[in-house]
């Protein structure tokens, strides 16, 4: 098979598996080493168990150039999205009753702000233009005085297109808006992905994106940021989110991030990962004349290859491409029997027919040149 859906899920570093598994070697009753504590217990077995967790812990907050203290593990992407907005909103500490989201994001996002929608917080909605950017000046145009929060990925999930978060974050500190920034597809992907030099003060990340285990994930909270917790019960990770860690999933996480922060330092990784993408982009433009690629003029994810067929289907695409060993992805899908257009093609401005035409190719570790002209064969 030949995988090339690394923005869905990524397979496991063999070395983050190695930690992973010596972890649960270290989990049995008769191991001398007895990993197994509860990170709360102050005995030795919990105290062990607790150093696992807070290694692990500044290794993330090495990569994002934060302190530990900074960083609240969670399930995953999609739990540190809830955890940012409905914890900053039940902070009851928010500065007006307006909102600012980007209508592109991931539904973990967009859900949140329908359903604060619902409970009548003011929401604009902006949308990126036909590139797959949300400019600045749409920011600056959705701002009003009463806006206390503006959310905006990093990177688009389908598209790959990068987001000027910088140049939103200079603009939402100039004003004391608060800013979340979900950077679940850039981060280990694209260099210095650093809240504090983004003034972002919610930033969320996932392991499984970056060769870690799935079910697991951290939300980056500024020191003083707006914050009441979700899951009440234990004091855990700051009282922010109780329960017992996922020490596993955190052991899996920490050395994902080593690994990452080491490919972020050499950046060798991204540059390669840039170079197939654009040789794939090429030998799909030679095999198809009327190809589109996406947010091709723009900053885009190394990995990412988002195109439009016309006149194809990307939902039948990607079985087809399924029955001959290859594994892409459309955004759009046939639900009983109707097409679920994919609302990030959509928002772009491209119509419907460009939305159920699209494909997504994600690159990642395992792939190499010697795949590429199979997969513009077939
Ligand atoms: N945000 C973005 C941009 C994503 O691409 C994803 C996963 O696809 C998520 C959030 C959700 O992350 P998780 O799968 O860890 O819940």
């Amino acid at each position: 098979m030949i995988y090339l859906d690394h923005n869905a899920t990524t397979p496991l570093h063999p070395r983050v598996a190695e930690a992973m598994k010596k972890f649960l070697d270290q989990n049995l009753s008769d191991s001398n080493k007895q990993d197994f504590g509860n990170p709360s217990s102050i005995h030795g077995s919990g105290r062990s168990a607790r150093s696992l967790v807070e290694d692990a812990r500044e290794n993330l907050a090495k990569c994002l150039s934060v302190h530990p203290t900074e960083i609240v593990f969670t399930s995953g992407g999609t739990e540190a999205n809830n955890l940012a907005l409905f914890g900053a909103v039940a902070s009851g500490k928010l500065s007006g009753r307006h909102l600012v989201v980007s209508s592109f994001e991931h539904p973990s996002v967009l859900e949140v702000f329908h359903k604060l929608e619902n409970e009548n917080w003011e929401v604009t909605w902006i949308l990126p233009n036909s590139d797959g950017i949300v400019e600045v000046e749409a920011v600056e145009k959705a701002l009003r005085p009463d806006t206390a929060l503006v959310s905006l990925m990093a990177a688009n999930n389908e598209v790959g297109t990068v987001q000027p978060i910088q140049k939103v974050g200079q603009l939402l500190k100039s004003r004391g808006t608060l800013f979340h920034c979900d950077a679940v597809q850039a981060f280990g992907k694209i260099p210095e992905v650093f809240p504090k030099v983004w003034n972002v003060d919610y930033m969320t990340v996932s392991a499984h994106k970056i060769n870690g285990p799935k079910g697991m994930g951290a939300l980056y909270l500024r020191k003083g940021a707006p914050m009441a917790g979700l899951n009440l019960g234990g004091s855990q990770e700051r009282s922010f989110r109780g329960g017992t860690e996922n020490i596993l999933g955190i052991v899996g996480f920490g050395k994902a991030c080593e690994i990452a922060l080491k490919i972020q330092d050499s950046r060798i990784e991204g540059k390669d990962l840039a170079q197939l993408r654009d040789e794939l982009q090429k030998l799909l433009k030679e095999k198809i004349p009327d190809l589109i690629v996406n947010g091709e003029n723009v900053s885009r994810l190394p990995g990412t290859l988002h195109v439009t067929m016309p006149h194809s289907r990307g939902d039948l695409m990607v079985m087809s491409l399924d029955m001959q060993g290859i594994a892409v992805s459309a955004g759009s899908a046939c639900a009983s029997g109707s097409v679920k257009y994919s609302h990030v093609v959509l928002s772009m401005g491209k119509g419907k027919d460009a939305a159920a035409s699209s494909l997504r190719f994600s690159l990642g570790l395992g792939n190499s040149r010697s795949q590429l002209p199979l997969i513009a064969e077939k």
